[in-house]
């Protein structure tokens, strides 16, 4: 885009060039013609004469007058004009203060000259311009292409899946998603090669292309995974246009080397409802790939807007439930004044890493600890260590957002998932807390007390689960541990 901008600018300094000279020379040429018009006059061009001398007169007066201006203009247009502006800058003092045809005709030609090297300049500008268009439009179709497949990639999915829900929400447009995901793709891989697992995934991608209209979208959605955006397609539709796709690629014959493979997939649907995000959507017909899955492969489910249910089973979802976005956005609430235990809270967290190791969004998880908890309980009693835990918990709450979840794992021992947060972002989070809390003295029994916590955090690993994490952040949370001053 830069290379563009930077032609574009240099085509308007030459239109800007081309512009005046093209005035100069329509001014000079029409002094010229008048100047060196035909020598022979009749009677009543010589009775002419006196007026055309005066005419002539305010022409010449008017070639001056633009002449200056132009030279004005001239010096204005550009840094960069360079050697064309002093040019014409040159010929503009020239038509100011020479009268005679010869300089003027001098000048003229001057001036085709130049307008003929700002053509050209022009020309090549445009040229350049189209060229880099050309590059630029095939890097921007590369960038949004799969390789392999050939198909749009996720970074155009993304895209495409963010127009759409821009008609829904502004156009109320409806569109549905597909997700596919292969059946058992790693034999293909483990038993013929690699070779073969990527002719596979070319089928697949060419087969569900030619199944699927040619206003739907399909893309590559990451490695065995397709995914078809259905633009103005309702839920009933998309069922219907899934089943066809799978059988479209359980009929297809995978030729590879001397071999027939034979494929299956397993896919999700879901229709975008009101209030949703993206992130919901996808989970939503993924959602329904699990369950595809978990009853035999080969198969597709479909989502109502509650619950995942086979292809041709009803919707169970009543018309007037609430939106599913507004379901799925309640957290689950805690008892009033009490935090997520480590089950819901593991179960919460279990869902976010596998939707960040499936889209690839960071997710962090940080342990705070207060140091000597269970010391303090055993010397100032319950009430005060359940004073101590509120104190805290509300401390952190203030520096955690809506979408965090804070949790508890033990008495004194807190957690906070933290989506989209990277390592550096929730550590950031972790220091505000422990110095908002260490500068906090709590007068206590004629003492005063200095709570001090800890923090451990840690970002998502490729190979984690809910429970690693938070076993990791306790760890990181240990390292860092100091002492409580009484
Ligand atoms: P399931 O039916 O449960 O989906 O089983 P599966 O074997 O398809 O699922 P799994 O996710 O365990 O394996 C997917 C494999 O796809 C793992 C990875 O090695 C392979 N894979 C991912 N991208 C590519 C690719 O571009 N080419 C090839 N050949 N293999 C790929
Ligand atoms: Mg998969
Ligand atoms: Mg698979």
């Amino acid at each position: 885009m830069l290379l563009f901008g930077v032609a574009l600018g240099d085509v308007l300094i030459d239109a800007s060039l081309a512009l005046i000279a093209l005035v100069v020379g329509f001014f000079g040429a029409l002094w010229y013609v008048r100047q060196t018009g035909p020598k022979a006059k009749s009677p009543e061009e010589i009775a002419e004469e006196a007026r055309e001398e005066e005419s002539q007169a305010n022409d010449a007066e008017r070639a001056n007058m633009a002449a200056m201006q132009l030279r004005d203009l001239a010096k204005n247009v550009a840094v960069d004009v360079g050697a064309h502006n002093n040019f014409v800058s040159d010929i503009s003092d020239q038509l100011t203060s020479e009268s005679d045809g010869a300089a003027v005709e001098s000048a003229i030609e001057k001036i085709v000259e130049a307008n003929e090297k700002l053509q050209n300049r022009l020309e090549e500008a445009e040229r350049k311009i189209q060229t880099q268009a050309e590059e630029i439009r095939a890097q921007q179709s590369e960038a949004l292409t799969d390789a392999l497949t050939k198909l749009a990639n996720r970074r155009a999915f993304d895209e495409a899946l963010v127009k759409n829900m821009d008609s829904f929400n502004n156009q109320r447009k409806p569109f549905s998603l597909l997700i596919f995901d292969v059946d058992h793709f790693k034999k293909f891989n483990d038993t013929h090669g690699h070779q073969a697992g990527d002719e596979v995934l070319r089928s697949v991608g060419r087969t569900i292309t030619q199944t699927v209209k040619t206003t739907d979208i399909p893309c590559r959605y990451g490695g065995e995974e397709f995914a078809v955006i259905l633009p103005n397609t309702r839920v009933d539709s998309a069922r219907i246009a899934a089943e066809r796709v799978r059988k479209a690629i359980e009929s297809m014959d995978v030729v590879f080397e001397d071999k027939t493979l034979k494929v299956t997939a397993s896919i999700g649907v879901a229709e975008m409802r009101e209030g949703e995000n993206d992130i919901q959507i996808i989970r939503r017909s993924d959602e329904c790939v699990y369950a595809a899955k978990e009853a035999g492969r080969n198969q597709c489910f479909w989502n109502d807007g509650q619950e995942c249910l086979p292809l041709n089973a009803p919707a169970k979802a009543v018309a007037e439930e609430k939106p599913v976005a507004k379901q799925a956005a309640a957290p689950k609430e805690p008892a009033e004044g009490s935090l997520p235990g480590r089950e819901v809270f593991t179960g919460e967290l279990q869902r976010r890493v596998s939707e960040s190791h499936r889209f690839s969004v960071s997710l962090s998880v940080m342990q705070i600890s207060i140091l000597d908890y269970v010391k303090l309980v055993s010397e100032y009693g319950e009430a005060v260590g359940k004073l101590l835990l509120d104190s805290v918990a509300q401390f952190i709450r203030s520096s955690l957002r809506d979408m965090d979840l804070l949790g508890q794992l033990e008495p004194g021992e807190f957690i906070v998932m933290l989506p989209g947060s990277s390592e550096k972002e929730a550590k950031m989070v972790g220091r505000r807390v422990e110095t908002a809390i260490s500068n906090c003295v709590i007068p206590l029994g004629g003492k005063e007390l200095r709570l001090q916590v800890s923090h451990g955090v840690t970002d998502v690993y490729p190979d984690d689960d809910a429970d690693s994490m938070i076993e990791r952040a306790g760890q990181m949370s240990e390292k860092s541990q100091g002492t409580v001053a009484v």
